[in-house]
């Protein structure tokens, strides 16, 4: 129905040459869920479809020339085209590719039936391996016997959780958890990135705790997450619970944190281990160096909590602790934990009024003693609430100089 698609499709599907959309993006629409990236099959050559793109005044960049994929932006959208291939070679990591013109071929070499549909431009839809009979009953299955095509890409078997996690039901098919169990070694010689890229996405979910218990059952948690295994994962569930009753947004990041133990050691080494970003691993050491939650201290001390700590950290420590108060009932905690949320959603402090220069002009010498001075100047403008006025804490810095006050 997307004019800009519809055109890209005619650029391909013409001259003896065919296109057709392949991947999440049938799977997807015929599910009923979002689409977010539009995969095109082609059998054009990937030298053939960027003449074709770039004769359409189109863009064609060769984001992944080897294995026959093209970016193609048009019109501001974008379209990943690739060439019709078979596997000749895998290591259990990588495949080695080539192109050609059948379209069975292309679908033996995806992983499940149901990301094997292919959709001509009329929206036709061609299924090679019986993926529209495993959409309607949302069953995920491996294309062809599930321990061989694991045995090509071990990545499979996270991808088998990931895809049961977000279209699933019931309990994942039998045969698939087997080949995982079985094979789940395999995972350990998998680049970080890849790893952690599935299972973020396997967090994404609308509720993943179904697919991790699966997970954790097949051993597959162990040999990915043994600190979530340890840790637990039945704390993920009040955490869902409590984004839908409270309205918070899933957070992958955040769910992940549900499962590990607040401590800065392991959790650094999972970041080191799966590769997170800098931010992402930044994120899980302030959340294992902030304070458990304090319900029960002051606004006041709350909100210069938050002005001098990490408010990511602080604001994910209280969600999950707000999770777990919920689901036991604890009425009071949750009321006060709920108030220091909100507290510290809406905190934006404004600046502190006072510079050094200030101080030094009430007759502070410049040096340690003028940087605690600001500090502990600093802390009672936060305790009270942020707003002693500039002059107020001048006299109050010229009081403390004249009385020569040790450090509180
Ligand atoms: P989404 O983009 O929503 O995560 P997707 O199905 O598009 O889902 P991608 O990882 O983008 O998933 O892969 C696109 C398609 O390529 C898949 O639908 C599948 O047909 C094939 N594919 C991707 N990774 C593999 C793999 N490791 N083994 C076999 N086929 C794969
Ligand atoms: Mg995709």
């Amino acid at each position: 129905r997307d004019p800009i698609l519809q055109s890209v499709l005619a650029i391909l599907n013409s001259d003896g040459e065919e296109a057709r959309i392949v991947g999440g993006t049938v799977r997807n629409a015929l599910l009923g869920s979002p689409v977010s990236d539009i995969d095109i099959a082609t059998t054009c050559r990937p030298e053939e479809t960027i003449r074709r793109v770039e004769a359409a005044g189109f863009k064609a960049v060769p984001t992944g020339f080897e294995h026959g994929t093209i970016t193609v932006v048009a019109e501001g959208e974008v379209f990943e085209v690739t060439t019709l291939r078979r596997d000749i070679a895998t290591d259990g990591r990588h495949a080695t590719v080539s192109f050609g013109r059948d379209w069975q071929a292309d679908a033996a070499r995806r992983d499940f039936t149901i990301n094997a549909l292919y959709a001509g431009p009329d929206g036709r839809v061609f299924d090679p391996v019986g993926g529209l009979d495993d959409i309607s009953t949302r069953t995920l299955r491996f294309i062809g016997d599930a321990a061989t095509r694991i045995e090509e890409d071990y990545l499979r078997i996270l991808r088998f959780f990931r895809f049961f996690a977000w279209y699933g039901t019931g309990r994942p098919d039998a045969e698939g958890i087997r080949a995982s169990a079985k094979l789940k070694a395999g995972l350990v010689n998998l680049s970080g990135e890849r790893v952690w890229s599935e299972l973020k996405k396997l967090l994404g979910a609308a509720d993943p705790s179904r697919a991790l218990l699966w997970m954790r059952q097949a051993g597959v948690l162990t040999t990915v997450l043994p600190e979530g295994e340890r840790w637990g994962i039945d704390n993920l569930h009040p955490l869902i619970e409590a984004e839908a009753a409270f309205g918070w947004t899933p957070d992958p990041m955040l769910r992940l944190l549900s499962i590990l133990p607040p401590d800065a050691e392991r959790l650094n080494g999972i970041a080191k281990r799966l590769k997170l970003s800098n931010e992402e691993r930044d994120r899980l050491l302030a959340y294992a160096h902030a304070e458990a939650p304090m319900p029960d201290e002051g606004d006041g001390a709350f909100r210069a909590r938050l002005y001098f700590g990490d408010r990511t950290a602080i604001v994910d420590r209280l969600k999950l602790a707000l999770a777990l108060a919920r689901q036991k009932e604890d009425l009071n905690r949750t009321a006060a934990l709920r108030n220091q949320l909100a507290i510290a959603e809406a905190f934006a402090p404004p600046p502190f009024p006072v510079t050094g220069r200030d101080l030094i002009e009430k007759g502070y010498e410049p040096g340690p003693e003028l940087g605690r001075a600001i500090e502990r100047l600093k802390r009672a403008w936060a305790e009270g609430g942020f707003v002693a006025s500039r002059e107020k804490l001048l006299e109050r810095a010229e009081r403390l100089a004249t009385e020569g006050a040790a450090p509180t």
